[in-house]
């Protein structure tokens, strides 16, 4: 089976990541029998190199044909780089941001998963660790509060502003769909989080997603209070399986839940859109200070690449294949710099792409 894979490598770091990321796929696919065919594009700084845009018409209609797109990171030291001197609407990162919406991607997926290796990491009491968590953070990422109509005026000399926090049934319904989808693939539990104690917008969200329950009846659904929410997460994370939420919530959620997590090297994430169609990326940036110094941790790239196999390609043997190569690498005592600790052995970007590579299975 073959498959369309449009790749941005990026910046800083990004291309030594998608690298190793690439590598791994590559022997995957070999096990599982299947063939990806990449074709690379330039976006934010390399594009703005190359093109004089960060993103071009012509990337973004090949990233369209694509099953899927691959990404590394994008962007450069805004203290120095030559690209932040230009508009913003030039600069690397309104390429991402039009690449999201061309793409119509309004679906964000966070995994936030404890690995034992790095219980160190977590910034949470051993007690409330217990034996780890692993969840999915599921963030609506094209409405809500960041895109409704604002403005700020002056009314008798007092300085007023206004954000729209505005919601649509459909914008809603599509997002718990994918929600209840991906909980099928994982434990089987959704947990929505809204603020139905106060907000309208809020009651419509959770009305919805109940109609939209109805439809999966093997998904076990609750709500939670995004306040209670933000205290459950430092409290009892192992309680959750998949958090569904709007935009603004999604945003704060999404950090809190990736950082008791320890390590930004090892974050993945995944922005869907309504067919099987995504965009995969590290969570984090494009790590300028290491880049070309074999340093960075390609881990994240490497995870994200999984998801897309799992939630694109539905290749989910493959994608197990490749989160237990990366547990077992974890296992084996081997830490690029940002993850090492006492009595690992430190290794390079490649090296770690070696290791994980080999231990597919
Ligand atoms: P960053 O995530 O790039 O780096 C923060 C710190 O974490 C740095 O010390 C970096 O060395 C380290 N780090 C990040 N990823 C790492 C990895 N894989 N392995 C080891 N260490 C890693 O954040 P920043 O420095 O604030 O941003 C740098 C650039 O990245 C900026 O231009 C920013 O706009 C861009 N950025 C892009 C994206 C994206 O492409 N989606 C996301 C965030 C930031």
């Amino acid at each position: 089976m073959g498959y369309k894979i449009a790749v941005i490598p990026g910046d800083g770091i990004g291309p030594e990541i998608v690298r190793e990321a690439r590598k791994v796929l590559d022997v995957a696919g070999k096990k599982y029998g299947f063939e990806l065919d990449y074709t690379e594009l330039f976006m934010g700084g390399a594009s703005i190199d190359v093109n004089g845009v960060p993103l071009t018409d012509e990337t973004i209609a090949i990233a369209k044909a694509s099953d899927a797109v691959l990404m590394g990171s994008i962007g450069g030291d805004a203290k120095t780089s030559p690209w932040y001197q230009l508009a913003p609407n030039l600069r690397p990162e309104a390429g991402l941001l039009k690449l999201r919406k061309s793409l119509n991607l309004f679906a964000n997926l966070r995994p936030a998963y404890l690995y034992d290796e790095l219980r160190a990491a977590c910034p949470l009491r051993d007690e409330i660790i217990g034996d780890g968590f692993d969840m999915m953070i599921m963030r609506e990422l094209t409405g809500g509060l960041y895109f409704g109509a604002r403005h700020t005026e002056e009314v008798d000399g007092v300085r007023k502003a206004v954000d729209t926090l505005e919601y649509n049934e459909n914008e809603i319904r599509r997002i718990a769909v994918k929600g209840f989808e991906i909980a099928r693939k994982r434990r089987g539990k959704v947990c929505s989080v809204d603020k139905a104690n106060v907000l309208d917008s809020s009651r419509l969200w959770r009305a919805v997603v109940e109609e939209v329950a109805k439809e999966y009846p093997d998904v076990e659904l609750s709500h939670m209070l995004v306040d209670n929410c933000a205290m459950q997460l430092v409290r009892d994370p192992a309680q959750f399986d998949v958090i569904l939420t709007e935009n603004m919530f999604g945003d704060i959620l999404s950090d809190e839940a990736s950082m008791v997590t320890g390590s930004i090297g090892m974050l993945s994430s995944a922005s869907l859109n309504e067919t099987k169609f995504g965009l995969y990326e590290p969570s984090h940036g494009s790590a300028p200070d290491i880049a070309g110094m074999d340093k960075a941790n390609p881990i994240a790239t490497v995870l994200s690449a999984a998801m897309m196999l799992r939630y694109s390609l539905d290749l989910d043997e493959a994608a197990d294949a490749i989160e237990a190569a990366v547990k077992q690498v974890l296992k084996d005592g081997y830490r690029t710099g940002d993850i090492m600790s006492e009595g690992c052995t430190q290794v390079g970007t490649v090296r770690m792409g070696d290791l994980i590579a080999e231990r597919v299975r």
